[in-house]
């Protein structure tokens, strides 16, 4: 249930409505919206517990939260989450741009992609150091090297990474190095795995499994919001389906139907959702129509060469273009590119 506090309720008055919530074996979240503060209590409720939280002091109402996803829900909190790491910003009218390669192959490699990205506006870094290959006689990255190399390219660039963490074991080595840990498709539904990555603290990039539904990806979106870790991204990846053409289907009616259920940042990745590198920049350019909140793009110096998927990858020229195309639907939709400055209060999102 939502205990929705009063204008100008007391800090005191929240602190007292948390300390009841966990008195009745609920965990209390707090948040606090632009409009009104509310505490999300979430577990098993009694109807004594509505009636006692409706009569503490600086309430407003108690209302059940409907869909089974809570902390999730947009109705808890009508106002978009934006998730910021440095220069990156998604959510509401900001538009996060997370590009690199596939999988870190050479310090060369991801620097020179690096600075190719940044160049043409990117504001975050992607790149896997741990590899989830369907076979495992491929490459399986570099590890704990390729975590250094993404360093020393945060280093050089100011990009904030952004990279897979495959196991709950390797959650503390990969959290030193990144900024933003990405749960890969195959690991949506590793519960484990996203509690530890929720309770590093740092944002959670999740991507949803190919057979996943929207209320398994929000359930399980909610494993890691509940470990108080508010910011979680929804991350669109294409689905597996009948068709052949494209390695799977980008369905990108996902972004405006989570829009409507969730206050989360929706992320498109059409590297993966289309598997071939000449449909990526038209869809790209669709998922900013579609109204993401950022995309995820797999840039590579020399595709042809790339240790996993190079045929889905961009080149330089490619990945610039891209951001071109991008940036004109961007301004056509009210989504900006520029990242929120420290201090900055969010631009409300134009509705269209
Ligand atoms: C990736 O981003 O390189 C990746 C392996 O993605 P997914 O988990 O969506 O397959
Ligand atoms: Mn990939």
């Amino acid at each position: 249930m939502i205990v929705v506090m009063k204008r100008g309720a007391s800090e005191d008055q929240v602190q007292h409505v948390v300390d009841r919530v966990e008195e009745f074996g609920l965990k209390a979240h707090v948040i606090f919206g632009t409009e009104r503060t509310v505490v999300a209590a979430v577990g098993e409720k009694r109807d004594e517990h509505r009636q006692s939280l409706e009569s503490c002091l600086g309430v407003a109402e108690v209302v059940p939260i409907l869909a089974p996803y809570k902390v999730a829900s947009i109705e808890v909190k009508p106002e978009r989450t934006i998730v910021r790491v440095g220069p990156f910003s998604a959510g509401n009218c900001y538009l996060g741009i997370i590009a690199g390669p596939c999988s870190v192959e050479s310090e060369e490699q991801t620097l020179a992609t690096a600075r190719a990205v940044k160049a043409a506006g990117a504001t975050a870094l992607r790149g896997g150091a741990f590899k989830p290959r369907t076979s495992p006689y491929s490459f399986q990255g570099l590890k704990e090297q390729g975590l250094r190399i993404l360093a020393a390219a945060r280093e050089e660039t100011g990009l904030p990474v952004v990279t897979e963490v495959l196991a709950a074991a390797d959650v503390p080595l990969v959290a030193d190095y990144a900024d933003c840990l990405q749960i890969g498709a195959r690991n949506m539904q590793n519960y484990r795995l996203l509690e530890e990555a929720g309770a590093t603290g740092k944002p959670v990039l999740l991507k949803r499994g190919p057979s996943a539904t929207m209320e398994e990806l929000l359930l399980a979106a909610e494993y890691v919001l509940n470990t108080g870790n508010q910011n979680v991204m929804l991350c669109e990846r294409g689905i597996r389906t009948f068709e052949a053409h494209t390695r799977y289907t980008l369905p990108l009616a996902t972004v405006p139907y989570l829009h409507e259920k969730t206050h989360l940042p929706v992320i498109v990745d059409p590297s993966h959702g289309t598997g071939h590198t000449h449909l990526v920049p038209r869809m790209a350019a669709a998922a900013v129509a579609a109204g993401a909140d950022g995309l995820m793009l797999e840039v590579h110096p020399n595709p042809e060469k790339a240790q996993s998927d190079g045929y889905q990858s961009l080149n330089f020229q490619q990945f610039a273009e891209t951001m071109e195309l991008c940036r004109r639907v961007a301004d056509a939709v009210g989504k900006i590119l520029t990242p929120l400055e420290p201090g900055e209060t969010a631009r409300a999102l134009q509705t269209y």
